[in-house]
């Protein structure tokens, strides 16, 4: 028998899982506020540079260059329709 084997009550189980279930959802939470990356005043972020074209931000961006991208590419898209 290993040193560290110890019986559990089914009790015990349930709540070791539900804390390590816990754990993970509260690490992934971390990691996707993380992800969000923002400024120290909750300003969004440039996160390539300024170099709109190929990132992968560029559809849900909210910065000016990323707007105004998006409005110059809908433009010339109807101009040239
Ligand atoms: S889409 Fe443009 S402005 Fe937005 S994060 Fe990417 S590079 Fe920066």
């Amino acid at each position: 028998m290993p040193i560290f084997y110890q019986p559990m009550q089914r009790r015990e189980f349930f709540k070791t899982c539900a804390r390590n279930v816990t754990f993970a959802l509260v690490s992934l939470l971390g990691l996707f506020l993380v992800y969000k990356k923002r400024d120290s005043n909750g300003v969004h972020v440039c996160i390539n540079d300024g170099l709109c074209r190929g990132c992968r931000k560029y559809n849900g961006c909210i910065l000016p260059r990323a707007v105004s991208d998006r409005q110059a590419n809908y433009t010339n898209e109807r101009v040239e329709s």
